[in-house]
């Protein structure tokens, strides 16, 4: 691995509306993945340095938790014009630690700054009182959140859980992936200028099994928000429970996209690429299985085939670039051990396949791959791969196309083309995830967003992501 001299140190936590030195001592390189170079060093906070930042949390929460729902949403709105307001930063930290290409980095990070105006205006039509039977029903705010946040989507995983638990009236302790921690300084520096109350945003970034452990241990943390992998999601969550926490869990997915026979194919199969290849293909909501007519596999492979020639794989700092590098060289090691295996398992290989593409040996980029004639039981139909490999699986009816969608133990979204929408929606009803797409890619930001199944527990977003951060007490008189 090279090393360039001019490493940035990232050496600084973020406790009680201070950058504070952590007591952590343990040191570990930060890797640009487009050329495998040390591009920063990161101090990595320890058990000590999480329980100060809970302290802080703890101590903000006394009265954090009886300011108005004005002055939160106030609160709110600051912290979006900080975040906005260093968004070139950002996007050049994703671009750089993480790999992202440049439209993606700007996309999602203009998305993490927005969270804090959606929930701004849901704070603003949120019922703190009700009436249930005779009673009064009022919500009140958990307490000190722990937020677990994984290296592929950075800013937009924070906001999505600090901008509810501030509309809720909680405080957090964030424990970014130690991945981030370029993308987490620019964060840091933009929370604190936004000038909430000490100890309401405190900012630890360390190990799992050290900051994320003891966060998880703390009697003083309320609720868990975790966003990761189903596997460390449950571990999280069974030992929550001992302390009895709320948590929510956004955990993995092996999306289906179901291409009805009506859809407009010259469409839908392109947008059926650019939804398996999303931020390298690193997202929890990949759309990784293609469903298609068994008679039109052909038509499709061809369509598939053009789509991916179109698409140019290199250095994100490169605009014309749309799939960057793998984040780690671990993560290319497991991307090439899924694309083995669908050799391996008799999968016919359409584009793609082993190794780096040509001229792109020192990052860790993976050649877009696309294999066809998956069988429902390979490993690279059922298990999440995390990187630009897409299997195609073939369906005769309808109503197997809905069986093979829902034989898996994820179920995080889905996605339906169509030209008839009572079709499609019919269709969308007998999915089991948590969002179901059709005929396009966006986002409602204000629409609940989680998983059916082992993709999660909870859901984030909207009122629905609120709600999570309240806890409803029911007052009942004579
Ligand atoms: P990960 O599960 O390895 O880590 C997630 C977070 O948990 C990190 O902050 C990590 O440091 C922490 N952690 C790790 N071990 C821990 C332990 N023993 N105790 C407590 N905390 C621990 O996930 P990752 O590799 O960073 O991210 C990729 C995964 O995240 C994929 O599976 C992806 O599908 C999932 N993801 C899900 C969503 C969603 O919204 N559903 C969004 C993005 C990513």
């Amino acid at each position: 691995m090279d090393t360039v001299t001019a490493a940035r140190m990232f050496d600084q936590a973020y406790v009680d509306g201070r950058f504070v030195t952590p007591h952590g001592s343990q040191v570990i390189d930060l890797v640009n993945p487009t050329r495998n170079e040390v591009i920063g060093k990161v101090t990595l906070a320890d058990e000590i340095d999480t329980r100060s930042a809970v302290a802080a949390a703890k101590r903000a929460f006394k009265s954090f938790s009886r300011t108005t729902p004005q002055e939160r949403m106030d609160f709110l709105q600051r912290l979006h014009q900080a975040v906005s307001r260093r968004m070139d930063d950002l996007v050049q930290a994703t671009v750089l630690e993480y790999g992202a290409p440049q439209a993606r980095a700007k996309g999602s990070n203009e998305l993490a700054a927005n969270i804090f105006l959606h929930f701004k205006q849901v704070l603003g039509e949120f019922a703190f009182a009700t009436i249930a039977g005779r009673s009064k029903v009022v919500y009140e705010p958990l307490g000190v959140v722990g937020v677990f946040t994984p290296w592929n989507s950075s800013a937009g995983s924070i906001a999505i859980k600090v901008a509810p638990a501030i509309a809720a009236g909680c405080t957090v302790v964030v424990k970014p992936s130690e991945m981030s921690a370029m993308q987490t300084q620019v964060l840091m520096e933009a929370f604190h200028e936004a000038g909430l109350p000490a100890g309401v945003v405190n900012f630890v970034t360390g190990l799992g099994e050290i900051v994320g452990a003891e966060l998880t241990r703390s009697p003083d943390v309320a609720k868990i928000a975790f966003t990761g992998s189903t596997p460390i999601g449950k571990l999280v969550a069974k030992s929550s429970l001992d302390t009895m926490k709320r948590f929510t869990l956004e955990l993995g997915g092996k999306s289906a996209n179901i291409i009805l026979d009506d859809a407009d194919f010259s469409k839908a199969i392109p947008m059926a690429v650019n939804a398996c290849f999303l931020n390298n293909g690193q997202a929890c909501i990949a759309a990784s299985r293609l469903l298609v007519p068994e008679n039109r596999l052909d038509e499709v492979k061809r369509l598939i085939v053009a789509a991916v020639e179109n698409i140019k794989v290199g250095d994100p700092a490169d605009p014309a670039v749309t799939i960057g590098p793998a984040a780690s060289r671990k993560q290319y090691e497991r991307v090439q051990d899924y694309i083995r295996s669908g050799i391996d398992e008799g999968a016919e290989l359409v584009i793609g396949g082993l190794g780096h593409p040509g001229g792109l040996e020192r990052g860790n980029f993976v050649r877009p791959t696309v294999f066809a004639r998956v069988g429902q039981d390979m490993k690279i139909a059922r298990e999440e791969i995390f990187g630009p490999v897409l299997s195609v699986l073939t369906y005769r009816t309808e109503a197997e196309a809905i069986e093979m969608a829902n034989d898996s133990e994820y179920g995080l979204m889905a996605y339906v083309s169509s030209s008839d929408p009572e079709r499609a929606n019919r269709v969308a009803r007998s999915l089991e995830a948590g969002r179901v797409l059709i005929n396009t890619l966006s986002h409602d930001p204000l629409a609940p967003f989680g998983g059916f199944k082992q993709s999660g527990i909870g859901r984030e977003g909207g009122v629905f992501g609120l709600r999570e951060f309240l806890e409803p007490k029911a007052i009942i008189t004579d």
